[in-house]
């Protein structure tokens, strides 16, 4: 779920994307989207499945049963996780769980206690 950038002229929320540009509805004005990335990329955020912002150290509980790769083990709908660390990949969590020790989980299989 991506967050389009208010309008720069006149501050609308409802900007929406043409190809690479941004356009405007409200005021009619275009701006390249390209121009916009650096800026969102250098300030990732992460959401939870409700869509929570998460930041490193936060609690979350693991919201379905999730099939351990590489092993038979189940990380259990409900397990909590404590003092999570985000990182920027495929799985973007980082942490440690009780009972199975260092492991990679996904932001929309969690969510924020
Ligand atoms: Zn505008």
């Amino acid at each position: 779920m991506s967050t389009l950038p208010a309008c720069p002229k006149c501050n609308s929320e409802f900007t929406y994307e043409d190809g690479n540009a941004y356009v405007c509805p409200e005021c009619a004005h275009e701006w390249s989207a390209q121009a916009a990335e650096p800026a969102e990329a250098a300030a990732k955020v992460y959401r939870d499945s409700a869509g929570n912002v998460l930041q490193d150290g936060d609690t979350v509980t693991v919201i379905k049963d999730l099939k351990l790769k590489g092993s038979s083990g189940v990380v259990k709908m409900g397990t909590k996780v404590k003092n999570i660390r985000l990182v920027d990949s495929d799985h973007d969590i980082d942490c440690k769980i009780d009972g199975f020790g260092a492991m990679s989980l996904k932001t929309e299989f969690v969510r924020k206690v």
